[in-house]
């Protein structure tokens, strides 16, 4: 069977297809790709939970590298949860 689904992140709709990115599917999951706000790399992340800002979404690397100069400014840390980085189940 081939399924064929798509993502819409940041206006930009993707078609993914069971037989062609079997990696990345998983009947019943999803999940979406975008490009991080800050490094612009290309990465796979929950849409739910992953941290964003005006629907841009931002990569681990970036909230990791960014938390420890925000709290030595006395910002908050920016939590993500531990499947913000994951499949989701729809
Ligand atoms: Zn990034």
């Amino acid at each position: 069977m081939n399924f064929q689904f798509q993502v819409c992140v940041n206006g930009v709709r993707t078609k993914y297809s069971m037989e062609t990115d079997k990696r990345r599917f998983v009947m019943g999951y999803m999940t979406a790709v975008g490009s991080c706000g800050v490094c612009g790399k290309t990465f796979s992340f929950n849409p739910h939970k992953v941290p964003s800002k005006n629907n841009v979404p931002f990569c681990k690397e970036c909230i990791d590298s960014a938390n420890p100069i925000r709290v030595d400014k006395g910002l908050p840390e920016i939590k993500y949860s531990s499947d913000a980085y994951s499949y989701t189940e729809e």
